[in-house]
């Protein structure tokens, strides 16, 4: 990164300290022999093998950079199927042959290490007794120092090599595109591009609330949401936080977090107050798919520990609050090649752009086939809560292309002439303000999937997931496209002429997908319906997609699961539902039982007492008598509630297949306990504050 600037752009970017901590481009320029350096980037760079003789020059260069960044332990960092990171860190110190202490790091252990894999999840694809698991340094994602550690990205697998992590499949679904994509290229005449990466942002919301305020709620330290909670007075009705003044106490936050991921390589560039009161976004430069998610995974790190630092506590929950929106992840994402050509660029005059009309007709036809494993991509209980609630997209996969380039799609497939509509430059309508023009197409926020000039923008992940399966299913289905397009373009004696028929294929095939309208409306879900667009609406539903026989020939196609690998993510996402679901049911178990049902039996006391002192004054008083017995009720329904909700616990436990388990808790259990929330907020709203046993909404959302 900092390596190609100019002398000039070097020591700005050394005046906010930029990937100070990371072993980059120019660490490793300045420490590695010249042909060592460039056997690394060619694997880097171009995906090229790496040469095994390098790993030790590598490993000694990076451990005395590291040493001299502070670091005092190493740690193969890598993505198990939790959603978050895992890593064992090991101190340098070793004992020499000769008896002496000695700081070392070998090129074995920087290329291997293993962890115990029995103790991650595995979906069945190794006993315990056979527990060995590998972690694989990715010398694609840069190394970095963090809390006097040396992080090292590692892809992880079983024993036998199959995928444990988020990261292997990334990086075999990258493979497969850029060789997939460089053959197409190659058709088309290109011979300057070497290879292909798909580029992608993640724009990531999130909220921050008072720390003191979340540790004194169990819900928020155990699930990271609220399962109780009255509707506040305010929430975000009057549009008045979306990208409104940022708090001081937010402020300062978002400067330390932007200076200590910058010092880390990510490039955060975007911040701002989202939608929701308390809550906000984050959207960093682009990169490689791989370095993208690898770096969103730390900057949610790095958020949980700012916040912390801050006296905050970072929520990035689905949906943490009730009445107001929640949180979600945007992937943009495009493919370019390593000579900087956006193959998603429409340039000036997309109507005659065959290049571009062939990529994009693979898309719209890899959506469209593969619209069920986008849809699970971004399955999980957390977002369940979010989406199709109108205020995220619904459950049904659609593209938003808009009409400027469906008019030349359509154009094309009717065989009629397609042209690119001029520029239009804007009139605002005073003289004094610059002019510009207008886009191609309007932005559609209500869009699963919308093209937004140079990439797709997929809006459906929830804040917390990994984004990594969600590009492994764009890469891959893509993949596929590309391969029949490779087909049909062999055996063509006029390119141009067929990517036309290519395109006029696709629109009769796929163009069912695109819809340009508002998606949050009943009658998009009847006309998706109609135009048999799958509506998947709940994560347990998803998960079987992952099982089906088309995605699984998919996946084996394209070398980037094997079927077992299919299973055992299957078995993963029902065992992480099921084991979300019964620790919030518990949660709200002993929350109900220990906390709110005391509480408003207390209250009931208080005020029961009141009465018969009011009473014996001779004073009757009606109206409070009525509210005695309106608490009363709400505290029989609670315990009530308690009782049952402990029984359904135990016959969700029962029940031996997770399958059918999860089916359980997703059509019994869920809703149940929705409704048992209803009643504890409405006793919320009948007690005094200070009476009720943890801070409310109001505390949360506007304490900052
Ligand atoms: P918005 O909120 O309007 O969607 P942001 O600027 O917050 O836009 O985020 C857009 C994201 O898209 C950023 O991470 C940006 O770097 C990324 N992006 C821009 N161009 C590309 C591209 N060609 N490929 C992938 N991502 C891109
Ligand atoms: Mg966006």
């Amino acid at each position: 990164m900092r390596s190609g600037s100019s002398g000039t752009a070097q020591k700005q970017l050394m005046s906010i300290n930029f990937a100070c901590q990371v072993f980059d481009e120019a660490a490793m320029k300045q420490r590695l022999s010249p042909s060592v350096f460039e056997s690394l980037q060619n694997t880097q760079k171009l995906g090229n093998p790496l040469d095994p003789n390098l790993a030790e020059a590598v490993a000694s260069a990076m451990k005395n950079w590291a040493i001299e960044m502070g670091a005092t332990h190493y740690t193969h960092w890598f993505q198990p199927l939790t959603n978050i990171t895992a890593g064992k860190h090991e101190a340098f110190l070793n004992r020499s042959r000769n008896g002496e202490i000695i700081m070392e790091f070998s090129g074995k252990a920087l290329i291997k290490g293993e962890p115990d894999a029995s103790s991650f999840p595995t979906g069945g694809l190794r006993a315990t007794f056979e527990a060995r698991g590998y972690t694989a340094w990715d010398p694609t994602s840069p190394a970095f120092v963090r809390d006097g550690t040396l992080y090292i990205p590692t892809a992880f697998c079983s024993y036998n090599g199959e995928a444990l992590d988020a990261k292997t499949p990334l990086l075999r679904s990258i493979q497969s595109l850029s060789e997939q994509t460089m053959k197409i290229l190659h058709l088309l005449g290109n011979t300057t591009s070497k290879s292909v990466l798909s580029m992608v942002g993640l724009e990531q919301e999130y909220f921050l609330v008072d720390r003191e305020a979340y540790e004194k709620r169990l819900d928020l330290k155990i699930c990271g949401r609220t399962l109780f909670g009255a509707k506040p007075p305010k929430g975000q009705e009057l549009d008045d936080h979306y990208c409104g003044r940022i708090r001081l106490r937010v402020a300062d936050f978002m400067r330390d977090l932007d200076e200590r991921l910058w010092a880390l390589g990510v490039i955060s560039k975007v911040k701002h107050n989202e939608v929701a009161p308390a809550q906000h976004e984050l959207a960093p430069v682009f990169s490689s798919a791989n370095i993208a998610c690898d770096h969103n995974q730390l900057t949610m790190e790095v958020m949980r520990q700012v916040a912390k630092e801050h006296g905050l506590a970072c929520l990035l929950h689905e949906k943490p609050f009730e009445y107001v929106n929640g949180s979600g992840k945007h992937d943009n994402w495009s493919i370019n090649t390593d000579d900087g050509i956006n193959l998603l660029k429409p340039g000036k005059n997309p109507a005659e752009n065959n290049q571009f009309l062939l990529f994009l007709s693979a898309v719209i036809a890899a959506v469209d086939r593969y619209a069920d494993l986008l849809r699970v991509s971004a399955a999980c209980p957390g977002n369940d809560e979010r989406l199709g609630m109108n205020e995220a997209p619904p459950a049904i996969i659609s593209i938003n292309l808009g009409n400027h380039l469906y008019s030349i799609l359509k154009n094309i497939a009717s065989g009629r002439r397609a042209v690119s509509d001029k520029a239009h430059y804007l009139a605002i309508g005073v003289d004094a303000l610059p002019s510009f023009t207008q886009d191609d197409s309007d932005r559609n926020r209500t869009s699963p999937f919308a093209f937004t000039g140079n990439r797709f923008e997929f809006r459906m992940l929830g804040s917390s997931q990994s984004p990594a399966f969600a590009n492994v299913v764009l890469n891959a289905a893509v993949t596929e496209v590309l391969g029949e397009f490779e087909t049909i373009l062999k055996n063509s004696e006029d390119i141009p002429d067929t990517i036309r028929s290519i395109v006029a294929q696709t629109m009769a095939e796929h163009g069912r997908v695109i819809f340009n309208g508002n998606n949050y409306t009943e009658e998009w879900r009847a006309e998706a319906h109609r135009r048999g667009l799958p509506e998947i609406s709940n994560t347990v539903d998803a998960i079987d997609v992952l099982v089906d026989p088309k995605n699984i020939a998919l996946f084996t196609k394209t070398n980037i699961f094997t079927e077992d690998e299919c299973r055992s993510r299957h078995e993963i996402l029902l065992e992480n539902y099921e084991k979300v679901v019964f620790i919030e049911a518990n949660t709200m178990h002993e929350m109900l039982t220990r906390q709110i049902i005391p509480a408003v039996t207390e209250y009931i006391g208080k005020v029961a007492h009141s009465f018969n002192e009011l009473t014996k004054l001779g004073i009757e008083n009606a109206e409070l008598k009525s509210m005695i017995s309106e608490l009363s009720e709400c505290a029989s329904k609670l315990i009530a509630g308690g009782r049952d909700l402990e029984k359904l616990i135990a016959e969700g436990h029962a029940i031996e297949d997770t399958r059918e388990t999860c089916q359980f808790l997703s059509k019994t259990l869920h809703p149940y306990m929705r409704s048992l929330r209803s009643y504890a907020d409405r006793a919320e709203t009948l007690l005094d504050s200070a009476s009720w046993p943890f801070p409310n909404y109001t505390d949360l959302l506007f304490r900052v």
